[in-house]
C-alpha cells in the first residue's frame, strides 16, 4: 500500500518514494535547549514520531538525525538580541553548557514518557562548528555572502528562488512595513551566516573563523549537519509548521546555493498547538505558547494535573497533525477517559491471546488506509475503536468473526503506530495510587476554599467514576473504593 504524504513543497499530497528505497533519510529539526520543552514543542515531535512509525510499517528503514540547538538562536528571527542560550544561564546563574545539558536531558526524558522514538543519531551545534564554517565558505566561493560589523549574511537577492518555498511576498513585504534592520543589511530578508562578537567583551560561547571571532547564525546547524549526515540529497526534512516562512527558507536557500541542485525532496510540517484565552472558553484558541516568555506548559505540568504522558499522545492523536489543536483541560479529560477505555479493553483481551493468532485482517486494511493517507490519526482511531468493539461480539457471540485474541492482536499491531504503549501496559497502570487520590482531594479542598465550585465537583466525578466515594467529615474528606 503506499504511503501518501502532504509536502509543503508541491503543497499538494502525494505518493511518497524516497531517493533509495528502502532506506528514508529524515532530518527533524530539534530543540534549543535554554529551557524546558512546552506541550506545543511535544506535539511537533509526536507528529514526526508518527510520520515515522508509518515509514516503518509501510516498510521503510528510516535512518533519523535531530539536532540539538545550543549556540546561535537570537530571541529575534531578524538576527537580533540576546542568544537563548546565554538568556537561559543568566537566568539559572549556570553556565551555557550545563544548562545545554540539563534541558537536552530534560528533552530527552520526555521523548522517552510520550514513547517517541530516539533518533539514530543526536547531533548539538557545538559539536560542528568546522562543517558549518566550511557552509559558509562554500557559499562565499560561489558568491552569496557579504561582511558587515555585524557578521557575515546572505544575500538573498543573489538567489533567485528565495522565499519560493514559503510563498513569500518579498516585495510586500519591503515595501510594507518597516522593520529595524541590523546596519548595513543590504535586503529585509538576508540573514547571519556567521556573527561576530561584540569588540569589547568575550561572548559565552564563541570560536574563531576566517571571518573573526564569533558564532554561527541558527540557520545554518541544520543544513551544515543534514549534509554532513546524508550527503547532498536527503528525503525528508521536518519541523513546526512555523520554520516554513524563515528557518527552512532559508535552510534551503543555503543549500541550494552550496551544492547546486535540489536538496530535500519532502518538506513536512505539522501545525500549531494552541492555547484558548483566559476568560474565552475553548473556543478562542488562537494563541501561541512561548517558550522564551517563561509562562508555558510542560509535560510535568500536566502529570501535576493528574494526567500522564500517554494520555496527552493520545489527546494529540484525535487531530490531524496539519490542522491547529486547541489545548484545553476537558480535551485532557476526555482522552484519559478514551485511553482508560482501550486500556481496559487491551488489559481484558490479553490472557485470551495465543501466538499463532493473527490481526483482522479487514481492521488492519482500514487503519493503514487511515494511517497512510497523510497519517490519519482521527481516522486510524476510528478503526481502532472498530476493532476493540469487535471484542463485544468476539468468540462467536452475536455471529462476530473474530476471536478476543486475534483482536488482541489487531490492537497490538494498530500501536506500531499509535505508540501507546499497549505491548508494555500493566493492570497497576490502570489503578490510581492513594497519593494521587489524595492529591486531587488536595485540589479540590483547594478550589472549594477559592470558592471554584464547578472545579471541585469536577475532581469528584472524576474519582466517582472511577469508583472512588468521598465523604466530608468535619474532620476533612475522607476516601474509600467503593
Ligand atoms: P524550539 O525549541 O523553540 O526551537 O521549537 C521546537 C519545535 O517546536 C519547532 O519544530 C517548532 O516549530 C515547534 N513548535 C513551537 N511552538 C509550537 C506549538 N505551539 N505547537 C506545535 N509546535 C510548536
Ligand atoms: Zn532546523
Amino acid at each position: 500500500m503506499s504511503i501518501q504524504l502532504y509536502n509543503t513543497l508541491t503543497r499538494q499530497k502525494d505518493e511518497f518514494t524516497p531517493i533509495e528505497p528502502p532506506k528514508v533519510g529524515l532530518y527533524t529539526c530539534g530543540p534549543t535547549v535554554y529551557n524546558y520543552a512546552h506541550v506545543g514543542n511535544l506535539r511537533t515531535y509526536v507528529f514526526e514520531d508518527i510520520l515515522k512509525r508509518v515509514l516503518r510499517v509501510g516498510g521503510y528503514q528510516v535512518e533519523h538525525v535531530m539536532n540539538v540547538t545550543d549556540v546561535g538562536h537570537l530571541v529575534s528571527d531578524a538576527d537580533e538580541g540576546e542568544d537563548k542560550m546565554t538568556l537561559g544561564a543568566r537566568r539559572e546563574g549556570k553556565t551555557v553548557w550545563e544548562i545545554a545539558e540539563f534541558y537536552w536531558n530534560a528533552f530527552r526524558s520526555d521523548l522517552e514518557r510520550l514513547n517517541i522514538i530516539a533518533p539514530d543519531i543526536w547531533c548539538k551545534a557545538t559539536d560542528h562548528i568546522p562543517e558549518q564554517i566550511d557552509l559558509v565558505k562554500r557559499l562565499e566561493t560561489n558568491g552569496y555572502t557579504y561582511v558587515i560589523d555585524d557578521g557575515v549574511y546572505f544575500d538573498t537577492s543573489k538567489f533567485a528562488d528565495y522565499g519560493k518555498f514559503a510563498r513569500l511576498d518579498i516585495e510586500g513585504m519591503q515595501a510594507g512595513v518597516r522593520i529595524k534592520m541590523v546596519a548595513g543589511k543590504r535586503n529585509l530578508t538576508d540573514f547571519a551566516l556567521w556573527k561576530f562578537s561584540p569588540k569589547d567583551r568575550q561572548r559565552l560561547m564563541e570560536w574563531s573563523s576566517p571571518w573573526g571571532v564569533g558564532f554561527p547564525g541558527w540557520h545554518v546547524e541544520c543544513a551544515a549537519m543534514a549534509i554532513k549526515y546524508f550527503g547532498e540529497r536527503l528525503d525528508m526534512h521536518c519541523g513546526g509548521i512555523d520554520h516554513i516562512p524563515v528557518h527552512h527558507t532559508n535552510e534551503i536557500a543555503e543549500a541550494r546555493c552550496a551544492i547546486g541542485h535540489q536538496w530535500v525532496d519532502w518538506w513536512i510540517h505539522g501545525e500549531f498547538l494552541t492555547f484558548p484565552r483566559e476568560g474565552q472558553g475553548d473556543e478562542g484558541g488562537s494563541e501561541r505558547m512561548s517558550k522564551s516568555s517563561g509562562e508555558f506548559l510542560t509535560l510535568d505540568s500536566l502529570s501535576e494535573r493528574g494526567f500522564d504522558p500517554l494520555v496527552y499522545r493520545y489527546f494529540l492523536l484525535n487531530a490531524h497533525y496539519r490542522q491547529q489543536l486547541a489545548f484545553t483541560w476537558e480535551g485532557l479529560d476526555a482522552a484519559k477517559n478514551a485511553l482508560g477505555r482501550i486500556r481496559r479493553i487491551v488489559l481484558d483481551l490479553r490472557p485470551h491471546y495465543t501466538a499463532d493468532e493473527s490481526p483482522i485482517e479487514s481492521r488492519i486494511a482500514e487503519f493503514r488506509q487511515a494511517a497512510f493517507d497523510d497519517l490519519n490519526m482521527p481516522r486510524s482511531l476510528a478503526a481502532m475503536w472498530g476493532a476493540a468493539n469487535d471484542a463485544n461480539g468476539a468468540n462467536g457471540a452475536n455471529g462476530a468473526k473474530a476471536s478476543k485474541g486475534e483482536i488482541y492482536a489487531t490492537l497490538l499491531e494498530m500501536d506500531d503506530i499509535f505508540g501507546l504503549g499497549f505491548a508494555d501496559l500493566q493492570e497497576e497502570q490502570l489503578a490510581i495510587s492513594p497519593e494521587q487520590i489524595q492529591k486531587l482531594i488536595d485540589e479540590r479542598n483547594e478550589a472549594r476554599k477559592a470558592k471554584d465550585f464547578a472545579r471541585a465537583d469536577e475532581i469528584r466525578s472524576q474519582l466517582t467514576e472511577i469508583g472512588i466515594v468521598l465523604e466530608d467529615a468535619p474532620s476533612g474528606t475522607i476516601w474509600r473504593r467503593g
